[in-house]
């Protein structure tokens, strides 16, 4: 694309999940009309095979293209490479870093979220995505004692994947992966390990699942911010090994990290928690969560608390013919069982859903925005999250099922007043789709709940 001013009828920024779904999806619905996608990396995520679980949840791979591939697809798409670095939204007009500037007729925001930098001492890694797994892995293989600071989910995904060093996996909560799960999820994938470990079973493979790339901060120097987070596949590759012959993990609870400080003479880092304790390593790797992104767009739209540009249930931000999806942005959604956790499945369904809002009331949006849902693999296992899974905003008034057998399967269940409000089902557990219809159901299952679990009926059955 030359230099000058160029118009599209849609433009869309950003080419991550959202955005390339977003773009898609207008090209898709509107054949007649122009869509310009903007993305500051040059590597685009596009979603692939995507395979319904139930109704909501969904499993797909995450590949990457470029803008070629892309535009092959759609003949009204154009892809370009390129920042966008400034906005006058009364002409609708972005101004870019090619020099070009685009008027639209609608636009899209798409640019996700960046990790939050907790600690400033040089070198400290910070995940995130693009170019570095192979940065990750050679700084690993010459190290013996590794930190792991968070307990989201990406975290415990790397305290599981990187074997062969001394792991000091730093939390501040009083269980592990408390993002996701409660306590006694947490205790059930430590038991499994531990008796993985005791029957010398190889390590549980996870299926192709997630993409992790990470971007290193090399001696504190400001990292590429304008990458595209994360997709679902990642670890199968990429190997992640330290230089001990053996792993072992050490877990810090409810730990508050004073600083974190590099020591140019041993070269390796020193953390110090107000408990008084140092912990002394290689490597410090930091995964405590991510900031919406709203870069120059912040200035003129309205947003949430969280930082995220405010949007209602037709991705509309607070300016007209702007939306706004994926990570960027912050959903205000009346949904009593829904929550927003900024992961891939919900940048998907968000840049979908900006499409066919923006495409016309005749495009209705599908319901995914009525019950949370989120699949993934901790240790090994497959873990589905459905509803209020952990209970959230419910005060603590509700009712629990539980079935759990070590190293096998681990589900929750949440009910308050006789109805299904969350669930946590950990492993092979064949239970997702009926439990994903009670909540939307809503059923009075108060008459049922002694036979819920009970392993010998057959809910799929039962509610048939
Ligand atoms: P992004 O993928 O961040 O894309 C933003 C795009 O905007 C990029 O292309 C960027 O180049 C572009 N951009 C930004 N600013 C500008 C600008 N000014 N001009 C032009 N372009 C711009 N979710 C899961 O469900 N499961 C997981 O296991 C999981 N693991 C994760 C691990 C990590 C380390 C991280 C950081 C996230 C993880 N997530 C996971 C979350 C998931 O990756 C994100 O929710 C999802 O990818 C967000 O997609 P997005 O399109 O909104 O944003």
């Amino acid at each position: 694309m030359s230099h000058g001013s160029h118009f599209a009828d849609f433009a869309v920024v950003g080419g991550g999940i959202a955005g390339v779904t977003c773009a898609q999806q207008l090209c898709f619905l509107n054949t007649g009309k122009s869509v310009t996608l903007i993305s500051a990396a040059p590597v685009l995520k596009v979603v692939a095979d995507v395979l319904k679980i139930t109704r909501n949840i969904e499993e797909f791979t995450v590949r990457e293209s470029s803008a070629t591939a892309l535009e092959s697809q759609f003949p009204n798409l154009k892809v370009h490479n390129a920042r966008v670095d400034a906005w006058t939204p009364d002409k609708k007009r972005l101004h870019l870093s090619s020099g070009m500037s685009l008027d639209y007729g609608k636009l899209c925001i798409c640019t996700g979220a960046t990790p939050t930098r907790e600690f400033q001492a040089p070198g400290i890694l910070v995940i995130r995505d693009t170019e570095t797994v192979d940065d990750l892995r050679e700084k690993l293989s010459g190290a013996d004692e590794i930190a792991i600071i968070g307990n989201g989910g990406i975290a415990t995904e790397l305290v599981h994947k990187v074997q062969d060093c001394r792991i000091h996996w730093l939390i501040r909560n009083k269980s592990i992966g408390s993002t996701f799960v409660d306590s006694g999820a947490a205790h059930f994938f430590l038991e499994s390990q531990s008796l993985a470990a005791r029957e010398a079973e190889p390590d549980k493979s996870c299926p192709i699942y997630k993409r992790m790339r990470y971007t290193v901060t090399d001696r504190g120097e400001k990292m590429v911010d304008f990458g595209t987070a994360l997709g679902p596949d990642w670890a199968e590759q990429n190997e992640l090994r330290g230089h001990s012959p053996n792993k072992k993990l050490t877990i810090e609870y409810s730990c508050d990290i004073k600083t974190v400080e590099y020591d140019e003479e041993t070269r390796k880092y020193v953390i110090a928690l107000s408990s008084g304790k140092r912990i002394v390593v290689d490597i410090v790797l930091a995964a405590t969560g991510v900031t919406p992104n709203p870069g120059c767009f912040s200035n003129s739209l309205e947003l949430a608390p969280d930082g995220g540009i405010a949007v209602n249930e037709k991705f509309e931000t607070s300016l007209s013919d702007t939306y706004a999806a994926g990570d960027v942005c912050s959903l205000e959604n009346s949904e009593a069982l829904w929550l927003q956790m900024r992961l891939w499945t919900q940048a998907r369904q968000m840049g979908d859903s900006a499409a066919r809002a923006m495409s016309g009331p005749e495009h209705l949006i599908p319901p995914y925005f009525e019950v949370f849902t989120h699949a993934t693999h901790f240790f090994g296992f497959k873990v589905v999250l459905i509803g209020l899974f952990n209970g959230q905003g419910l005060g603590g008034e509700y009712e629990i099922l539980l079935r759990t057998t070590a190293n096998v399967e681990y589900i929750k269940l949440i009910l308050k007043d006789g109805r299904m409000k969350g669930a946590i089902l950990i492993g092979d557990t064949d239970l997702e789709e009926v439990i994903e219809n009670l909540h939307y159901s809503q059923l009075d299952l108060t008459d049922l709940k002694e036979n819920l679990l009970d392993p010998n009926i057959d809910l799929e059955d039962y509610f048939d």
